[in-house]
């Protein structure tokens, strides 16, 4: 698959792959190749990579790929996995910094072990740093946006800025980041308050997703964005409606394409149940879309990425 000529890439201290593994390293473990994986050795590799590498070279940035499907013809670009060297954890008063690939979880326990409390959601989220603020994630009624100071983004050219949660248009899963904008670290403000109930609060929420979602399969997460309120009125459905609940309206719980199916345990969780393709996980989304569009009359918002190419 890989076209790109490695040799012409800028020369990096980090390493280059062609014909990396990429979607069977993320959740669903199914999915095409990357074309040219680079893996930086630290921040001022990245920058330059980002600085000399020709514009007409997609690039694409990952973390713990556990919200995206990787097409199974795969993605061409280079695409950059962040290395150890950006997965640091530092808390100085009420202020914790993350560098993007430190995993959610390990950002709320070391949060609370500091009696720092408001950030115990991301215990719930099983992806790393720089993919939640991308994806502006949340659970529990609380979102990245609610306790970020701000990130630190390097844009394609490699410019680094420091930008704050208001001009990253931050709402429901989304936000303004591009594909090939960076996210290296971020800042977080917690809330001073008892170690033990806030590692009490974790416990719970752990709990709580053992019991309502497959978090021992192989998934992705929520497959779809709860609608809005404005098409839950024009669709004529109680605006309290969930996602899950339109899927189980138009038939969707444990309903199969290939290998792939939407679970039982929560039926806006997709499982690659065994031998799924990337083509089955994207075929069994559209086919509940087309239901709950035909059905209801609301076009669901895919919360989990597609990206790459058909096979
Ligand atoms: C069992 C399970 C439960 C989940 N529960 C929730 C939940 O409750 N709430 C919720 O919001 N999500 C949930 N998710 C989805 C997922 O964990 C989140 O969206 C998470 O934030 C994705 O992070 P990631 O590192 O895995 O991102 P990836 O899947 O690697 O990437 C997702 C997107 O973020 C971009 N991205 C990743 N890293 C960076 C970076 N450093 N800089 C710029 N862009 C980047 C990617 O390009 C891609 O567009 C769940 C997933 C699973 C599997």
């Amino acid at each position: 698959m890989s076209k790109i000529d490695i040799n012409k890439l800028p020369e990096v201290r980090g390493r280059y792959t062609a014909d990396a593994p990429l979607g069977e390293k993320g959740w669903f473990r199914c999915g095409g190749k990357a074309e040219v994986l680079f893996k930086p050795k630290d921040q001022d590799d990245l920058v330059h990579f980002l600085k000399n590498c020709p514009s007409e070279i997609p690039v694409y940035v990952f973390g713990a790929l556990s919200n995206t499907i990787i097409r199974d013809g795969g993605l061409r670009g280079v695409v950059i996995r962040l290395g150890r060297d950006f997965s640091n954890i530092d808390v100085e008063g009420d202020i914790i910094r993350a560098g993007a690939l430190a995993l959610d979880a390990n950002v709320a326990n070391v949060a609370a072990d500091h009696g720092l409390g408001g950030l115990e959601f991301l215990s719930g989220i099983p992806g790393s740093i720089g993919g939640a603020v991308k994806m502006n994630a949340g659970c529990y009624g609380t979102e990245v946006k609610d306790v970020m100071v701000e990130a630190i983004i390097i844009n394609r050219d490699g410019l680094i800025q420091n930008i704050k949660p208001e001009d990253l248009k931050m709402t429901y899963r989304h936000t303004n980041i591009e594909a090939d904008q960076i996210v290296v670290a971020a800042t977080f403000k917690g809330v001073k308050e008892s170690a033990d109930d806030v590692k009490k609060r974790i416990a719970d929420i752990k709990e709580k997703r053992e019991q309502s979602q497959p978090i021992r399969e192989k998934t992705g997460g929520s497959t779809f964005a709860n609608p809005s309120i404005e098409d839950l009125t024009k669709a004529d459905v109680d605006r309290d409606t969930k996602v899950w609940q339109l899927i189980d309206k138009v038939g969707g719980r444990g309903l199969k394409v290939g290998g792939a199916q939407m679970s039982v345990k929560h039926c806006n969780f997709m499982i690659n149940s065994g031998d799924a393709s990337a083509e089955d996980l994207e075929a069994l989304g559209e086919e509940i879309r087309k239901r709950v569009a035909d059905e209801m009359g609301i076009t669901l918002r895919w919360e989990i990425r597609r990206l790459g190419d058909i096979a």
